[in-house]
Formats: C-alpha cells, structure tokens, sequence
C-alpha cells in the first residue's frame, strides 16, 4: 500500500505536488499522506482514494498539540512520487481547529484510531453545501436608451422585486435564457441570492423573562459571570428536585446568546426531551435545534450545517453532539451530569461528561454540570477547588420536598404472587380519592425477570449470554435484554415436559399494571416504558394526558425519573427499592441513591406536598437512609470514605480490559498471558483476570482486568506499553474501557 503515517520532518512542499495529511473515518494509526496539486488547509474535508473506493477524510495537521503521553506513533515516509493524488475538495465548512484538536484528544485519552473519532464528527453525508441560488431582479435603471423588443419585454413584465432564477424567468416569459442574460448586461436585471429561509431561527434572549426567586437569581449572576469571563471554568449547579436549575441555567444560555456565542445543551436521553425543548421555546421565542441519533438524514445534514455556519446557536443533543463543528462555543451544559447514559459503552468508549469538559477546555468555555446529585467524581473536584460550586436549596414557589418512608418488606409484605404491600395500596388509594396522580416505578421491562419450572427447576436461560430471559407476557415471547434473542413462551417444560409448570418469578412492570388493574379498578392507568413510548411522539402524547389528567396512576421504569414536571403528582411507590443494589458493583449504592431521588422528585413539585414509599427488604442499608433523611452528602461521604484508601475511583485512575473470544478456553488463555505481562509499578495495581460482569455475551466468553492507578498516573502509557506484543489470534478481542462505570 502507498499510504502511511505522517512524518512531522517532512514539511511536504516539492516542485511536483504538497504532501497533505489526511485523517479518514477508518481505524488507521494516524493520517494518511496524500500528494495534492493545490495547496489545502487542515480542518478542509477532500475526497480521497483509498483502495478501489474514495472517501471523504479530514486534512489534518502533520502532528498535533498532545501531551507527551498521548503522543501517537509515527510511521515511516514514503516518498512523494508514490503519494496518491487527492480528489476533490467538498465546498463545506471546514472542521474548526478545536474540533480538531478534541478528536485528537478523545482518540489519545480512549486509546482509540483516531479516525474512528473523526467518524463521529462526520456522521452526517456531507457532499457540498448546497450553492445558494441566484435569482434575477429588475433594476432602478430606465428602459429609455435601450433597445426593447418583445422578448424582452415579455421578461421585463415577468421581473419584478422578488428574484427568479433565470430558467423560471424564461419559462414564465416564454423566451429564452439568453433574452434573459441580455437584459442582465443591458443593466436592466440584477442577480441577487435567493434566501433559502433557515429553519434555524436565533432564540431571543429576552423572549420570555422569568422573575427570579432570590436564591435563583443570585445563581444566576453567577452563571452570567462566568459566561461572560470568556474562558474555560467548571461550574457545579447542584439544586434540590424542583429548585428551578433548568430556569437558572436559561439565563447563562441568555447571557451567551448576548455574546453572539453558541451554546451546547447535553441531556442524557434527548428522545425523552419534549419538555425541555418546550421550556425553551416559552423562555427564547423558538425551538433550539435538536441533534442525537435518530434524526433523519435530512435534518442531520442541515443541522450540521447550521451548526458550522453558526445559524443554529443553542444546541441541545445527546453526548454525540460534542463532535459538531461548532463555529464559535461559548457555553457548555450537560444536565443531569451524574447519568450513566452519558457514558458511550461500545465503540469509542468516551464519557459524555467528562469529554464535555475537555471539549470547554479546547475552546476555552465554560461548562456547566447540573445536578440534584452530582456523582462523585464532580463532588471530588468541587471540593479539591477544581470546579466552581453554586446551590439552589429550595424548591420553588415554596413546594416542599416529599417525605420519604420506608415500607419494610418483611413486615408488610403482600400475598405470594404480589408485589404491592398493603400500605403502599392505602396511599395510593387516598392520593387518587384526592384527585390528584400517583406512580409506580420498577426499573424492569416486561412482566417477569425468571421463568422457573415449578417440577424439575429449569430456569429459562438466554442462549447466547449469561442472562435469564425476561418474559414479555402481552407479547407472548421471553426475551433476552441484552441480545436480543426472543422465542415463544414454551407451552410446556423444555427439561421435563411437565404441562403448565412454568412460572414467572419476580415481577416487571407488566406484571405490576395487571396487579393494579385488580387492585385500584377506579384508575386510569399510564405505562410508561420504552416498550410503550417507542417514538418522541409517543412519549409527547403520553405527558400530555398527564398534564391533562386524562390518566391518575403512572406506571413506568427508569424512563418516569426524567426530569419531568407533573404538578398533579403527589405520591411515588417505588416497587422495589434494593433492584439496583445486587451484582457486587461498587457504584451500584451511588447509582441508586442518585435514581431513586430522581424518582422521589417527581413527587409533590407544586401546590400539594409530596410522598414517597420505599418497598424494601434491607431498611437499614445506607442508601434507604439517606433517602429517608434526605441526607444526600453524608451518604456521599460514606461513600468516598470507602473508596479513598484503595485509590478507587474518583482517588485514582481506573481502566479495564475486556477480553473476548469464542469460546471460554480462548478467553481464558488470552487473558492469563496478557495478565503475565502485567506491568509491575509502585502505585499500579492490576485486578483479575476474572469474568466480566456478562461472562458470556452475544456468544462471547468476557473475562476482565481492571487496572488501578494512583491518580498521578496516567494508564495510557501503561496500557499502551503492556498490550503492545501482545498478539490478538483469530476472533479474540481486547477492548478498553477508560474509566469504566462500573467496577
Ligand atoms: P429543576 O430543574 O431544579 O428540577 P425546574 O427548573 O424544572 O427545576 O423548575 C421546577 C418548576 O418550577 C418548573 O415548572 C419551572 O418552570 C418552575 N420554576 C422554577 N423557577 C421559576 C421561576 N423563577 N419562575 C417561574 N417558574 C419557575
Ligand atoms: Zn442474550
């Protein structure tokens, strides 16, 4: 192959051509070096070939602005006259330095191909920016000295003030282009551009005012100061469920829009955002432009380009909203920051969060984390003064925060086959008899996570991955969440073909809608899933007939702990509060605390207080204390206390290694030799091999390292330096996760 790395020695300049440096969208080590007859610049986007096919790649610079460690290899030169020509250059906007350089730094710090970054920056089918179209108009200048004849006065009568182009002109005249183009140089016509209207239209910052609360405003000249320091800052906005964080952080987007600056928005699942991009539209006039994975091609592409233009000027997206080519950034926010759904856990494995701070950080903006409970990793850097802390600590329009009580499962426990407990049937009873809603939370699809065969102890297993299959009982199949694998509910044991002995064991959210239809014969019953609201529209219709209290009890998973607003709303029951706690993750007691408070806010965010019910077996564990006390910063306290000696994270660096392959013996071997070379260093600390938390996984046997540091140290050399003899045969696979969310 003619390709190869960069050499930074080579400045590429020669008689016959310039050597340019391409980065395409593959998983090549580095860019690849082109010989081009005109002279190009980074960030300006070429079609190349490569292979028998041309793709679009990136010019990129020879070497880039990475700290020491994160450097990438440099391969050797080849000589100019072998080069490949490039083909043509796109007439787009080309990536901005800062785009740039960040996907060089989410490539060096996931250890991944850098073009496979670029992939997602380009994730849009680019071709040229449309050409503006030209039109005619007719001019101020008299038709007295010049010569008219029909033609062309069956033009002129057809011109008038609004432009045509000309083959309109010409048809609307019945003559011909050339009629036309005479006229044009007879001064009698003019062409202007004909304004394609942008669906992009600038949010007005003083659209929609609110009046500020004290609290809230005193927060939100901090917000504004910062914004307009015009530099890169960290800022924590941690507020109570219902304190207005969203209203607050309206007014940095404000203060931004006055600057002329872009904003980016990230939420953690913008499929579910219809509330907030209507909040935005009463606060700026218009709707702001939306980008995540499932936008159409169309508007994908118009967007990308509104962004690069600099017409669309607040942004809110999901994490991959990072890699547009902003124009000019000046305000970064990533609401609910403490989300798992932040992190992206295939492919480039990048947290969401923390590459939006290296992307402030690389445009030199401030960014904005939202939380009612910041993880852990924020709160460690709010306290070490790396970031900025502001706090709204009451709720607004004097709403109260529910009361949360325990409902202790071993003493309130309902009849077998049920899962709703006598007390927590009473308040929902009372709260609907109110007239006012209630909700149900379980954090699990379908009606029930086992299927057990009462005669032999058959289990329903998935095939492919060590998981139960989950039945899904209105669909008559069991299924497995994390493949995909679905058959039939079988009619009879597959182990000892005993007739009706199967039976489902625990319960999913199915299963607690039909044991509320029995129960609660009055309501009017909302299930809210992602197998219900497969679509935005879905879910717009869905909290529409909440908010017009066309349904009064809500059943749903994690998809009810958004942040919602439903002011009818006073009582939650969540169904099984120690769901979270099993699995002997280390994150598991912060990620329940941080969900079920989510949940819990729901409740009682107007007039009428609010109540929360924990259904619980373990009462006394310390994330059922904190929520009943409210306590969020003892509990995190605790938790830092536990991870601090052992350098876990946030007190030291983390990165696993997952190891893949066919078959168990493979999976094994590779990951004892990889083990065998593990490096031997003070503060390092390798952990493992043992199996990965799905052992097995679409038919893969996963066996993990985890690979500890102390927080000075940084584990991509390290990693670079231990994987780099190790051989990788047929279809084993090793993945790294830097920073895994679960340890
Ligand atoms: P959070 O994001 O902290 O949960 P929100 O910003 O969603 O809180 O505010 C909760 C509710 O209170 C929303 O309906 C919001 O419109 C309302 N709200 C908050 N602050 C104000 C204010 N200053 N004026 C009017 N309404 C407000
Ligand atoms: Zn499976």
């Amino acid at each position: 192959t003619t390709h190869t790395l960069t050499n930074p020695k080579d400045n590429g300049k020669s008689s016959s051509g310039h050597r340019v440096s391409v980065l395409v969208p593959l998983p090549f080590p580095g860019p690849l070096d082109y010989l081009s007859h005109e002279a190009l610049s980074p960030g300006e986007l070429v079609a190349v070939p490569l292979g028998k096919r041309e793709v679009v790649g990136c010019v990129w610079e020879a070497t880039t602005h990475l700290p020491p460690d994160f450097q990438r290899p440099v391969g050797k030169t080849v000589p100019l006259s072998r080069l490949r020509t490039i083909g043509h250059k796109l007439e787009v906007q080309p990536l901005p330095p800062s785009l740039r350089h960040f996907i060089d730094w989410v490539a060096a710090y996931t250890l991944t191909p850098p073009g496979l970054v670029l992939a997602m920056a380009m994730r849009v089918h680019l071709g040229d920016t449309p050409k503006p179209a030209l039109g005619w108009v007719r001019t101020q200048k008299p038709e007295e000295k010049i010569r008219i004849t029909p033609s062309r006065r069956a033009v002129l009568d057809a011109a008038s003030h609004i432009p045509m182009t000309t083959s309109d002109l010409a048809e609307a005249s019945s003559t011909s282009s050339a009629v036309v183009r005479g006229l044009a140089t007879a001064g009698l016509l003019e062409q202007v551009v004909i304004s394609a209207s942008s669906p992009f239209h600038p949010p007005n910052p003083d659209y929609g005012t609110p009046r500020l609360s004290e609290e809230q405003e005193e927060v939100s000249k901090k917000l504004t100061n910062l914004v307009e320091a015009h530099h890169f800052d960290v800022l924590l906005l941690e507020g109570v469920t219902g304190s207005g964080k969203t209203e607050v952080y309206f007014e940095a987007i404000a203060a931004c829009l006055r600057q002329q600056k872009q904003v980016l928005v990230l939420l953690p699942e913008i499929a579910l955002s219809t509330q907030w991009t209507d909040r935005f539209a009463r606060r700026f006039g218009v709707e702001p432009a939306i980008w995540h994975s499932d936008l159409g091609a169309k508007r994908r592409r118009e967007t990308w380009h509104a962004v690069a233009k600099g017409e669309a000027q607040v942004v809110v997206g999901a994490r991959s909203a990072l890699f547009l080519p902003f124009e000019t950034l000046g305000l970064i926010i990533v609401d609910e920051e403490h989300e798992s759904a932040f992190k992206q856990e295939e492919g480039v494995m990048y947290h969401g969060r923390d590459m939006a701070i290296v992307r402030g950080r690389l445009v030199n903006a401030p960014v904005i984390l939202v939380s009612a409970t910041p993880s852990l990793e924020t709160l460690a850097n709010v306290e070490s003064g790396r970031y900025q802390h502001e706090l709204l600590t009451s709720r607004h329009g004097g709403a109260t925060m529910p009361s949360v009580s325990l409902v202790d499962m071993k003493e309130n426990s309902p009849e077998r086959g049920f899962f709703l407990s006598p007390k927590l049937c009473t308040a929902i009873d009372e709260t609907l008899a109110n007239g006012e809603q209630a909700m149900l939370f379980l954090n699990r699809r379908g009606y029930a996570p086992l299927t057990l065969c009462r005669a032999c102890g058959y289990r329903a297993q998935c095939p492919n991955c060590s998981a139960w299959l989950v039945e899904h009982r209105a669909r008559g199949v069991l299924t497995c969440h994390h493949c995909g694998h679905i058959e039939r509910i079988p009619k009879e044991c597959p182990q000892c073909h005993a007739e009706n002995s199967l039976v489902p064991i625990g319960p999913g959210i199915e299963r607690i809608t039909e044991e509320a239809k029995q129960r609660f014969l009055d309501a009017k019953i909302l299930v809210m899933s992602s197998d219900t609201l497969a679509s935005p529209s879905a879910t717009a219709e869905a909290i529409r007939q909440i908010a017009d209290e066309e349904v009064n009890l809500i059943i749903g998973t994690q998809i009810v702990a958004k942040g919602w607003h439903f002011p009818k709303l006073t009582l939650v029951g969540v169904v099984d509060a120690d769901l979270g706690l099993g699995g002997g993750d280390l994150r598991a007691a912060e990620r329940t605390v941080q969900l079920l408070h989510q949940v819990a806010g729901r409740a009682g965010r107007a007039a009428h207080a609010g109540q929360v019910y924990l259904q619980s077996y373990v009462g006394e564990h310390p994330v059922m204390k904190a929520l009943i006390a409210n306590d969020f910063q003892s509990f995190m306290e605790q938790e830092a206390a536990q991870r601090r000696p052992s350098f876990w994270p946030p007190y030291g660096r983390l990165a696993a290694l997952i190891i893949s392959a066919a078959t168990a013996e493979a999976a094994d071997a590779l990951a004892k030799e990889i083990a065998l070379y593990a490096p031997e260093r003070e503060g390092v600390q390798i952990l493992g091999p043992a199996p990965a938390p799905l052992a097995v996984l679409r038919g893969r046997h996963r066996r993990r390292l985890l690979l500890r540091t102390m927080r000075g140290i940084a584990v991509q050399p390290i990693l670079r330096d231990w994987l780099k003899d190790i051989k990788v045969k047929g279809t084993t696979k090793i993945e790294i996760d830097i920073d895994p969310i679960s340890f």
